[in-house]
């Protein structure tokens, strides 16, 4: 690769909003797109991607504010050094270091809020939020079931549905303002999918919580890639919203970079790492989960998280292994 190729893309801050392309759903296994056929292409190098080493997820002792962030995960504090460390004493592994940022609009679909509901509803014994979801015209959108199919449609004695007394004739316009509130209401071909919204507190508001940790080593060729932006649809993946319908522009720059394997770090490791590992064993990259530069959200879902990506073909290795590591050949 070379650095005029490198120079070319990076020191850019890019944003997911991109056309719909593609029908790959977001899968759980890898069948047909393993690391064992990627090996075989001539791609050879290595990205370092950050997860969501924002304020909005970082604790009060080293967010830029002071403030916890809004949807604040235990141990950040910490785990900036870690990364730091990995950055400053083996950053000669990495041949671009990206950092995928949360970047939600208001009342976002993920926002427990939007749908009249308190924040981390989905812990409470009935599962995420049921929504409907599909593609069209390229824009992928979701909308509960609880709309499209009519309250009467769901149990919501063993369903989450949305607080509709709690919800305000605004916030209910917005919520079915979604386009697949309609798509999915005569949905004869099947196009649209079920599945479940966890409800987390408000996040990661644009313009409103965008700053980084101070103390997180960073440089002006990181790639800062910021997800989330679609209202009707949420993305914990650094490589694709969640229907998996509307790629961010990551595949493409790291297949111009050649890149073959990922080393994935940050939060959290049972959302936005865990989907960001099975989006890159989709598209055959070889991937490498530092399980101590990451932290979790959920203690159960943390070990499902694990248990899934090593299924998936994804290797767990700790920092001590990568800080073990030789540099490169001509690297330093
Ligand atoms: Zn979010």
């Amino acid at each position: 690769m070379g650095a005029v190729a490198i120079a070319a893309i990076i020191a850019v801050t890019v944003a997911v909003t991109t056309s719909a392309s593609g029908d790959d759903r977001t899968g759980t296994t890898t069948e047909g797109s393993t690391a064992t056929e990627a090996s075989g292409s001539s791609k050879t190098g290595t990205a370092l991607i950050l997860g969501a080493m924002q304020d909005c997820f970082m604790e009060d002792s080293v967010s830029s504010t002071g403030k916890n962030g809004t949807l604040r995960v235990e141990g950040t504090a910490s785990v900036i050094d870690v990364i730091n460390e990995i950055r400053q004493e083996r950053g000669c592994l990495f041949d671009v270091v990206v950092r995928s940022e949360d970047d939600h609009p208001r009342h976002h679909i993920s926002f427990a809020s939007t749908h009249g509901l308190p924040p981390f509803a989905h812990t409470l014994g009935k599962l995420g939020l049921p929504i409907m979801c599909r593609d069209f015209q390229g824009r992928a959108s979701c909308c509960p079931t609880y709309w499209v199919e009519g309250p009467e449609s769901q149990n919501c004695d063993r369903v989450l549905c949305p607080d509709s007394s709690n919800m305000t004739e605004d916030a209910r316009e917005r919520v079915l303002a979604s386009p697949a509130c309609e798509l999915c209401l005569d949905d004869i071909n099947n196009r649209c999918f079920s599945t479940r919204q966890q409800m987390w507190p408000d996040h990661c508001v644009q313009n409103e919580e965008s700053g980084i940790p101070p103390s997180l080593y960073t440089t002006d060729g990181d790639i800062v890639l910021k997800r989330g932006d679609n209202p009707y649809v949420d993305a914990y993946s650094a490589f694709a919203d969640n229907t998996n319908r509307i790629p961010t522009p990551l595949h493409a720059i790291l297949e111009q970079l050649e890149i073959h394997t990922l080393y994935l770090v940050g939060v959290a490791t049972d959302f936005g790492i865990l989907y960001t590992a099975t989006h890159a064993r989709n598209r055959g990259y070889n991937v490498v989960v530092v399980l101590d530069a990451t932290r979790h959200i959920n203690d159960a879902s943390y070990e499902a998280a694990i248990q899934q990506m090593e299924e998936e073909g994804s290797t767990v290795v700790y920092a001590k292994d990568v800080l073990a590591m030789e540099c490169p050949d001509g690297a330093n």
